[in-house]
């Protein structure tokens, strides 16, 4: 059967009440902690230590839509601090190790466990992003970056 549309308003209009295809969440947010690409799980998100890939060199899905901002250092940061803070305080209540064993073990631990957590962390999170078609990897939405409003007139 086919369609026909009186305008292209109306194409638009049953295009965006379209039902997506459903992404399922954990296993984007497990692709792309795993660096694999979210769609056909070949590919890699990134193209460097933190770096994102436009897109993916296996099935040309587009990454470079994400959003991830300052939310992988945030719960890199969270999840660090709830792991070395406490695993502190218990080390040094029931051992009592001198001050230059915490000052070796603890602040190099924070690094190793930092770097080791902020790459998966900010691939699951893009793979989050693109499950739940935020920002451009909506292929309905307009444009994901807002306009810049016209300068308003001086009336002075
Ligand atoms: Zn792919």
């Amino acid at each position: 059967m086919t369609v026909r549309y009186r305008s292209s308003d109306e194409f638009q209009a049953a295009r965006e009440e379209a039902p997506k295809p459903h992404r399922p969440v954990l296993k984007a947010m497990l692709r792309g902690a795993c660096n694999s690409c979210m769609q056909c799980g070949r590919g890699s998100v990134f193209n460097g230590f933190l770096a994102v890939s436009h897109a993916c060199a296996e099935c040309g899905e587009e990454f470079h839509h994400h959003r991830a901002d300052d939310a992988p250092p945030y719960f890199t940061i969270t999840i660090v601090g709830h792991i070395v803070i406490p695993a502190l305080l218990l080390v040094e209540v029931l051992y009592r190790p001198a001050l230059w064993i915490h000052m070796s073990v603890w602040p190099l631990l924070t690094v190793l466990l930092s770097l080791s957590l902020m790459r998966p962390i900010k691939g699951a999170l893009i793979g989050l992003q693109w499950a739940l078609y935020m920002h451009g990897f909506d292929p309905d939405a307009d444009d994901d970056i807002p306009a810049i409003p016209e300068p308003s007139e001086k009336t002075s």
